[in-house]
């Protein structure tokens, strides 16, 4: 069949757009994803995917064509941050309200727009009877907010899926993202000696030694790596905390936080070392690591996540950007490209299991976790059709 004979009917538009309501009136925050999942595998199911399965982290998996043979992995997150503000919110953000073409709430944009658009492309491969040499995997996955990849992780490293291209469907406003900066997030200890305030010469400032820290890193973060794609590494101090015994005492340590994102060709080891460098030159006595947490699936599974990831871009002229690009041309709109500035899965798919992967998803990517988030429901149609014009032109030979 033609990849025209994919544009969705009205029905299915009805059908798309009541589970999107149904996924943002259900609550899902990182690590609390139970509902969201139950609510993604039942209509998987309803749908008649041919395969649908939880895994040990509480991902959800839904397989459309054989188990064998090439396969195209359609990557969401089923997560939402928290309502920071809620009394900024102009509507409900479990309302899923619509207005003018927009449906509002939490999670609309960021992703379950894309969410929705990926299990419904599965859906009208089934429904138009779509022959696939190999299996469209539809992944969902939980804890990207606070830990993006972990889940992903599991699913290429404990679960054995091993996709052969990878879609992240997060936000772009239908355009191809096709890179994004890596981060790293470091904690500088700067110790001191405790003393009388009223005698200071007896002790050690510690404040005063992370002014001379901050003062270099200023520094330093106008004379990173650049690359013409992805832009500037950049390096800010986002938190400043000081311990002292009491208000007539020299703090004996102040802690900063520090935000560093990668840019191509940075590494979490030359990130680290750079600040060493520091260190060492101002003769301080301080140190620095990486922020490493704990998280919990919403099946109690824990995890240790290093805050740190890669950055990755693939190419304009590579195949998988070409075919996403024809996809997007068959859903009658000219393909773009564009980056993307907060982190995706993708950090994963691309830059560790080094896989190709590429982005695209309904929703302004500068909506995410703001008040009054939404989606024009139009480009969620769109997307579930690029989406299954990509996986015919990449599954059906
Ligand atoms: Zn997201």
């Amino acid at each position: 069949m033609h990849a025209s004979g994919l544009e969705l009917t009205a029905e299915e538009r009805q059908a798309v757009l009541d589970f999107l309501c149904a996924l943002v009136r259900t609550s899902g925050f990182s690590g609390d994803e139970g509902a969201v999942a139950a609510l993604v595998l039942a209509e998987m199911q309803r749908l008649g995917f041919d395969d649908v399965w939880m895994d040990a982290a509480g991902n959800v998996i839904g397989r459309v064509g054989p188990p064998h043979g090439p396969a195209l992995m359609l990557n969401s997150h089923m997560d939402t941050v928290k309502v920071a503000d809620p009394a900024a919110w102009q509507v409900d953000p479990f309302g899923a309200e619509i207005r003018e073409g927009r449906l509002y709430g939490l999670g609309a944009c960021d992703m379950k727009s894309g969410l929705a658009a990926t299990v419904y492309a599965g859906a009208l491969l089934k429904k138009r009877g779509v022959a696939l040499q190999g299996p469209l995997l539809v992944a969902c996955v939980g804890l990207e907010e606070p830990a993006e990849g972990t889940c992903t992780r599991v699913l290429f490293e404990e679960d054995g899926l091993r996709p052969d291209w990878v879609v992240i469907a997060e936000p772009s406003n239908l355009q191809i993202a096709r890179g994004q900066r890596g981060h790293v997030e470091m904690l500088l200890t700067v110790k001191g000696r405790s003393a009388h305030s009223s005698a200071p010469e007896l002790g050690r400032n510690a404040i005063y030694g992370a002014a001379r820290l901050i003062f270099n890193l200023e520094i330093l973060a106008g004379q990173l790596a650049d690359d013409p794609f992805l832009g500037p590494g950049v390096l800010a101090v986002t938190d400043i905390r000081s311990h002292a015994v009491s208000r007539n005492a020299i703090p004996d340590r102040c802690e900063m936080t520090l935000d560093r994102r990668l840019t191509i060709g940075e590494t979490e080891a030359m990130a680290v070392l750079e600040i060493q460098r520091i260190i060492t030159r101002e003769g301080a006595s301080a140190d620095v690591r990486v922020i490493e947490e704990e998280v919990t699936t919403h099946t109690g599974k824990v995890y240790r996540v290093r805050r740190a990831s890669l950055p990755w871009a693939v190419e304009e002229r590579h195949p998988l950007v070409r075919a996403m690009a024809q996809a997007v041309r068959t859903a009658g709109l000219r393909p773009t490209m564009t980056r993307w500035h907060f982190a995706t899965e993708g950090a994963y798919t691309a830059a560790v299991a080094q896989v190709p992967t590429v982005g695209f998803g309904p929703g302004d990517p500068a909506l995410p976790h703001t008040v009054n988030e939404y989606v024009e429901i139009e480009q969620v149609y769109t997307a579930a059709q690029v989406y299954a014009a990509l996986s015919m032109r990449l599954l059906s030979g």
